[in-house]
């Protein structure tokens, strides 16, 4: 898209003898600014929907319903449900607006316990607890000597979370890996899964906030298509990056690339 402005010259009689026409390529400001409207346009109804549910409920029971036991415990259990998603859904929100065009380096040097082994071992209780409900296996092969990196611990933990949760969540079996090794001046990080897999048309919008393949399966599940926009936004904030590969049926790899310290 060009935008235009033409603005005359005059001679000195205010006759026009001729025009400076100014052009700017706008494209790119119409594709953020359309962007950022249908993110508000996602919010709103992604924080629309578990409310609207919440106060029709109450009312019901209001008005009556909170008598009948078998009722009361029904409706007060999708209120809790809806509750803790609009809870999950502000706390990834919050988290997206934290790590958002912001660079986010930290420095992990290397040490006797290798700094990946540290960041897994504060989400491992998560994961493992998650992965054993479903009966599915977890592999973590994290060598101990690794080059230092310029990125956060916190946001270390984060990766790692978001990823090995993704891969348990969508897996009904078989198992889920993550792996490390140095990696031409960074560290290779693959986070590996059985699952049902991505169809390939749909892998380059994974990343996309709120873009979920299957919105039933994800919200059955907890999932706020958050998860892997702020994953994204990690990564490259500490110049890293993350690509994916899948197929249906048979699993899914993400191989992130993480840049040594300067
Ligand atoms: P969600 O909260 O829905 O999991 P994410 O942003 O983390 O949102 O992921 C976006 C979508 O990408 C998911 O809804 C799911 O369809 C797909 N996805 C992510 N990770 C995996 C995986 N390991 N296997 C299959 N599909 C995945």
């Amino acid at each position: 898209t060009i935008q235009s402005q033409v603005n005359p010259i005059l001679n000195e009689q205010g006759q026009p003898r001729g025009a400076v026409i100014v052009m700017h390529d706008v494209t790119e400001l119409r594709r953020l600014e359309q962007m950022r409207t249908e993110f508000v346009a996602n919010v709103s109804h992604e924080l629309r929907t578990p409310l609207t549910s919440i106060k029709g409920f109450v009312e019901t029971l209001l008005d009556g319903a909170a008598d009948v036991p078998s009722l009361r415990e029904r409706f007060l259990k999708i209120i809790q449900a809806e509750t803790l998603r609009l809870q999950r859904l502000i706390e990834d929100l919050l988290t997206l607006a934290h790590f958002e065009g912001r660079e986010n380096r930290g420095e992990l040097g290397s040490g006797k316990i290798s700094y990946l082994q540290q960041a897994y071992k504060k989400i491992q209780p998560v994961i493992l607890s998650f992965a054993q409900v479903k009966g599915i296996e977890v592999e973590i092969d994290l060598p101990d000597d690794l080059p230092p990196l310029s990125i956060g611990e916190d946001l270390l933990s984060q990766l790692l979370l978001n990823l090995l949760e993704n891969a348990v969540k969508y897996t009904t079996e078989g198992r889920v890996w993550l792996k490390a090794q140095a990696y031409e001046g960074a560290v290779r990080l693959e986070f590996g899964d059985t699952g049902c897999g991505i169809p390939e048309e749909m892998l380059p919008r994974i990343f996309e906030r709120f873009y979920r393949v299957d919105k039933a399966r994800s919200r059955e599940q907890g999932g706020t298509g958050l998860g892997l926009s702020i994953v994204k936004h990690m990564v490259e904030g500490v110049g890293g990056t993350i690509n994916v590969t899948s197929e249906l049926g048979v699993g899914t790899v993400f191989i992130c690339d993480l840049p040594r310290a300067k």
